[in-house]
């Protein structure tokens, strides 16, 4: 018996691409950012103490360091701040020439930009959000959101031609906390622009970024009482959609609070918009420029933490190319850095709260009882503050918990489908509709699949794209009305038939 051997190989080291593309730390500076030891409410121009004599801290969740105390608006301020907003809309903004109302939006807009590496900073310190977003994304936009609804604000009358477009009022509204000062800005701006005037609450874990949008109104002169944040939390918003002197209502945040509020308000003559849970398909089909699409996933899911509503936590992939994409999805997770929100190089920063930390973690051991295979990128975790690694979960089933539950976190359902129609059937399989997402080469498989599916934005070869001129809103749970847009205008006006 003779045997051949081969001759030994050479020794290749094995690739580590975490190594390989290790960074040294970029951290932001901090220094141009004056944060106040104490933010008061913002009622009628100035800075008012809570009539309650209650703060409370706003820490940054990446260090569990206290920034600052924020005033608690109690039902005597929210009324103070709706008196406000009421008197500032009959005797000022209503009264205004429209052309006028948009310079004030034009200035507040400009004020943005010049301030915008101090709120970036601001909005990753209280946040937790990577640099990179909240500079390339967050604060641009908030900006841009102001430009754009600056100009419509003398051309109401084109946008609705023969129906006599009049303002509601005073606007209530109240945002949550994955975009602070973007989604303060989907808010006041058509506001504004459409001649009402505003009280806003930002969430409490992250009001900073809203009470330096009320400095900047006072930069630009805004007639006080025109916009008013008060902050707090639950509670503060509950008086507020209730407060009789509130002509409508904008909420954005989760559909439990949502539905509670459309209950509290069935009656009154209150006009409301709702913006709510999401639970987005991303689909992708065996003809798509797989690569491309690898970068849409893990943006869709993992940049900003899995804390936007309309991200893509399920992917929904042709079987024929499932094992591709998920070992492609598990080699770029291997090189997504997580850490400090103020370094550049930061691609997934800090969970929000620890509460929203424990209900990720909930819901991913539900995922792990329930059957389906975690894999978690293998990246360490600073020792303090609130973190979970960017996450995938292969051999899921539509009735797993984690196929139907937002979990607003790092964390990504996998399922496959064999034929268009059942792409279509999965992905529409949920109570929401806020947002999908599909990949292929072909146009019309693209336009067929779009036209079917229930979801108020559908991104085609690319993924949470946005644009203040395009709609953005949900069917199904995830809410109605639109923000964005000319039909972000029709919230906030009364128009003839
Ligand atoms: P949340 O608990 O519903 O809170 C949203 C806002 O409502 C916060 O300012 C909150 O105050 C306030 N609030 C809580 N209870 C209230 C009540 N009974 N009456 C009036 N206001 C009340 O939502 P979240 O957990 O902060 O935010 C995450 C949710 O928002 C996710 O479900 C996400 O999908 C959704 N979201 C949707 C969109 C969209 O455009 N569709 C955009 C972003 C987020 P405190 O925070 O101070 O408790
Ligand atoms: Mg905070």
């Amino acid at each position: 018996m003779s045997m051949t051997h081969d001759p030994p190989k050479a020794a290749v080291p094995a690739l580590d691409f975490g190594a390989a593309w290790t960074y040294a730390p970029a951290p932001e500076a901090t220094d141009h950012v004056k944060i106040k030891p104490r933010h008061e409410l913002f009622i009628d121009g100035s800075w008012q103490a809570p009539r309650s004599g209650r703060y409370f801290d706003s820490i940054s969740p990446s260090s569990e360091a206290k920034l600052t105390e924020v005033a608690e608006a109690s039902e005597a301020d929210v009324d103070a701040a709706v008196s406000a907003a009421r008197r500032a809309y009959e005797q000022v903004w209503s009264r205004m020439k429209p052309l006028e109302r948009g310079k004030y939006i034009y200035r507040i807009a400009r004020r943005i930009q010049e301030k915008a590496r101090e709120l970036a900073v601001a909005e990753s310190l209280d946040g937790g959000k990577p640099i990179k977003e909240s500079r390339d994304v967050d604060i641009p936009l908030a900006a841009a959101h102001f430009f754009y609804y600056a100009g419509w604000a003398d051309k109401l009358d084109h946008a609705f031609p023969g129906s006599n477009p009049r303002p509601l009022g005073v606007a209530g509204q109240v945002i949550p906390w994955n975009f602070p000062l973007l989604m303060a800005a989907w808010k006041i701006a058509p506001a504004l622009a459409c001649g009402n005037t505003v009280v806003l609450k930002p969430a409490e874990t992250t009001p900073l970024t809203a009470l330096m949008l009320a400095e900047i109104f006072r930069e630009v002169d805004l007639p006080p009482g025109v916009v008013n944040i008060i902050t707090g939390a639950g509670a503060t918003g509950a008086a507020l959609v209730r407060h009789p002197g509130v002509d409508k209502v904008a909420f954005t945040g989760s559909t439990a609070v949502g539905k509670q509020i459309q209950k509290s308000l069935a009656g009154s003559r209150k006009k409301l918009t709702l913006e709510l849970g999401g639970k987005a398909a991303n689909i992708v089909f065996a003809d798509a420029p797989i690569d491309q699409a690898i970068e849409g996933i893990i943006g869709g899911i993992f940049f900003n933490q899995g804390h936007v509503c309309c991200a893509g936590s399920r992917l929904l992939v042709e079987e024929s190319v499932h094992d591709l994409v998920v070992r492609k999805l598990k080699d770029r997770m291997a090189t997504l850095r997580l850490g400090d929100p103020l370094d550049k190089n930061t691609d997934v920063g800090a969970i929000n709260s620890r509460m929203q930390l424990e209900k990720i973690r909930e819901l991913v051991a539900a995922g792990e009882q329930e059957g389906a295979e975690r894999f978690s990128a293998p990246c360490p975790l600073p020792p303090r503050g609130f973190w979970f690694p960017p996450t995938i979960f292969t051999n899921v089933s539509l009735s797993h918990r984690i196929a139907r539950e937002e979990i607003f976190g790092p964390v990504l359902s996998i399922l496959t489908f064999r034929t268009p129609e059942e792409a279509l059937e999965k992905a529409n399989n949920t109570f929401y509709g806020l947002s999908a997402g599909i990949w292929t080469d072909k146009g019309a498989k693209l336009f067929w699949m779009a036209n079917r599916l229930r979801a108020g934005v559908v991104w085609g070869n690319t993924y949470n794209k946005f644009d203040p001129t395009s709609p953005f809103g949900g069917y199904k749970e995830s809410g109605f009305g639109r923000e964005g847009g000319k039909a972000g205008l029709l919230p906030y006006l009364e128009v003839n038939g």
